[in-house]
């Protein structure tokens, strides 16, 4: 479906939206909290369905009659325009709609009143007059202009013991994969040069709407960990991805990595390698089978850089549990790794399991295993003296400047320090390695 932009900026003329309102007055007083939204942001209102940039059909599905009456309008509303999006009732079986409409742009269920001024901005972007807005386009952000967080979803499916985040959060509730895309296509609109994709859980995007599809463009998209990695990946800007669950389906992400359409970078917090400890934790408890994994993964794509979290001292840890985890640290010798001490959260399962490790222990533990994954960062940075990586520049010093790799993401890995003139910050230049230490890069600029 071809979405013709009757609208422009350039022209400065406001989008016009008209709106149909079906059903009970709840439904009526949803209609009000959509046009009020519009208006507060330019949008004026049609009367006719022929003249508007867009056509928002509220629907009612209490009776049979309402359904039939509500699709009739839907009907109506399609032959006068190519743009209409359908909220309320029967928005919760998007699939009546769809099945009779399947050129609609959007269906949410009732009460969706972001999700309906999302597929609005997306059909008719609002008029942004930098002059008289106080909003950019791409939002407030508090990170610096070249890198943005963009967050997929909410809440968490799993129930790790020691984690309190799905009670106060709740259960995953995926963001449509079109409001994601949109929201990432205006950073890299507004300047940003890198996305850091962020949720509690990554790959488990989509689950929780069944990879509900959405029109995208000229085609139809579902709501699916790869689709979303695979659309980032045709956008001008590093894609980081941050906490992945090891699920089978990751897998097919690292081919994305090794064509350069995301970055060959994965942060996946597996917490432990001890089969008891991570029974405990209620975590996927096959290191073994991880461990190939992360092989395989290698395999297919040699620059991989694995960052990732162990928490030591989880009640029940003994020190054989402990042993396990040092091993499995040395075969699997991960690039990038946090490793926190267990702290009993108000409310977590895990304090109830016993016996609960001595804070000493905790912290020796938590020291040896520290000194292990330095030696094995520390090897793994001197294999890159030499090479030539891209690095985008974060901050500019007096004799050069400090910037990351495709193996270091903002505030938690280490950093390449730059010797160069005339940086910038938020370009990405080539700089030729030269020194290394335990954490962090050291190289100059290449010219070309
Ligand atoms: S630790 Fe992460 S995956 Fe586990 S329940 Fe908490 S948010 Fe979900």
């Amino acid at each position: 479906m071809t979405i013709k932009k009757k609208n422009t900026a350039k022209e400065k003329t406001p989008p016009l939206v008209a709106i149909i309102s079906l059903g009970c007055p709840k439904a009526l007083v949803d209609s009000e909290r959509i046009m009020t939204q519009l208006r507060s942001e330019g949008y004026q209102f049609s009367p006719s369905c022929e003249d508007a940039d867009v056509v928002i059909v509220n629907t009612c599905g209490f009776l049979d009659s309402a359904k039939k009456e509500s699709l009739e309008a839907i009907g109506d509303a399609m032959n006068a325009n190519d743009r209409v999006i359908v909220t309320g009732c029967m928005g919760a079986e998007p699939e009546s709609i769809t099945k009779a409409y399947p050129k609609v742009l959007t269906v949410t269920g009732p009460h969706q009143y972001k999700a309906v001024i999302n597929a609005v901005h997306l059909a008719a972007p609002p008029l942004h007059d930098p002059n008289v807005d106080l909003v950019p386009p791409h939002g407030i952000k508090l990170t610096p202009h070249h890198y943005a967080y963009l967050k997929i979803s909410e809440g968490c499916n799993n129930r790790c013991s020691f984690c309190i985040i799905p009670k106060l959060r709740g259960s995953l509730v995926s963001r449509p994969i079109i409001q994601v895309l949109d929201e990432a296509e205006r950073f890299v609109n507004a300047g940003v040069k890198e996305i850091l994709v962020i949720s509690q859980d990554t790959s488990a995007y989509g689950t929780d709407v069944k990879y509900q599809s959405y029109p995208w463009k000229n085609r139809t998209i579902r709501t699916k960990f790869i689709n979303l990695c695979r659309e980032l990946g045709e956008l001008d800007a590093w894609i980081r991805l941050h906490y992945i669950y090891p699920y089978p389906h990751v897998d097919e992400v690292f081919e994305l990595m090794n064509d350069g359409k995301i970055l060959p970078y994965i942060d996946i917090p597996l917490q432990h390698a001890s089969p008891s400890v991570l029974k405990n934790m209620r975590r996927p408890g096959h290191q073994e089978k991880t461990l190939s994994r992360i092989q395989n993964w290698r395999k297919i794509c040699p620059d991989l850089t694995i960052r990732s979290t162990f928490i030591v001292g989880f009640p029940g840890e003994t020190d054989e549990d402990f042993e396990i985890l040092l091993d499995w640290m040395k075969e699997a010798k991960l690039d990038r790794v946090g490793c926190f001490k267990y702290e009993p959260v108000t409310g977590a399962e895990s304090n109830k399991i016993n016996p609960h490790v001595p804070e000493e222990v905790k912290e020796i533990r938590w020291h040896r295993f520290m000194q292990l994954q330095q030696t094995i960062s520390a090897e793994k940075l001197k294999a890159k003296v030499g090479k030539i990586l891209p690095v985008i520049i974060d901050e500019i010093g007096e004799t050069g400047a400090v910037g990351r790799s495709s193996a270091d993401a903002p505030e938690v890995d280490g950093v390449v320090h730059i010797i160069g003139k005339n940086l910038k910050q938020g370009n990405i230049v080539d700089v030729k390695i030269t020194k290394s230490d335990e954490y962090d890069l050291f190289g100059k600029i290449c010219r070309k």
